[in-house]
């Protein structure tokens, strides 16, 4: 998905982990490496345990911002997850392109990617609208997404949700 015109690709970062599953050590694991890219190189990727609990809180709050339903609810919990975030901001081209890392290089591992969400995240809302940010509407399926679509009529989180459910809705039909 391009997420380039909606402020910053960290808000990719933030769905991410909203939609991903944290069961420790190994889906925490997984979610880490699949993201390195985000971190300062030499980042060791080990999370203590209370980090990994701290990243599983994060998680959750990112859904609740996705899922809340108004905008007091959603600044809220924006809010709340900034508060979380330790700010830094350094420009770097470490993988070959520009591109901005939004914690001190030195952070640990979870500051990072809690500073990194909560920009990412917040911009997107702030530039756009919290009404940008859904949950799938395909059945079996509560990932979040964030919508970059023009005209902001996007109901799943992916390619493939919509597919399904265009299928399902057909079937449906044929058998009415
Ligand atoms: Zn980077
Ligand atoms: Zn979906």
């Amino acid at each position: 998905m391009d997420y380039g015109t909606y402020g910053s690709r960290a808000v990719e970062l933030a769905i991410d982990l909203a939609n991903a599953e944290l069961d420790p050590p190994d889906g925490v694991r997984e979610f880490l490496h699949a993201h390195d890219e985000w971190l300062s190189p030499g980042t060791s990727l080990e999370l203590s345990e209370r980090d990994a609990a701290a990243l599983g809180r994060t998680s959750r709050l990112i859904r609740a911002v996705a899922l809340a339903e108004s905008q007091d609810d959603v600044l809220r919990g924006l809010n709340e997850l900034l508060g979380l975030a330790r700010p830094r901001p350094y420009a770097t081209d470490h993988d070959g392109e520009l591109h901005l890392h939004y914690a001190r290089a030195d952070a640990s591992l979870l500051e990072q990617v809690t500073t990194t969400v909560a920009m990412g995240l917040s911009q997107v809302v702030v530039q756009h609208g919290w009404q940008r940010l859904g949950v799938c509407s395909a059945e079996g399926c509560d990932d979040v997404y964030v919508d970059t679509s023009r005209n902001a009529s996007r109901r799943y989180c992916s390619n493939t949700c919509a597919s399904r459910s265009t299928v399902a809705a057909y079937r449906a039909r044929q058998k009415a």
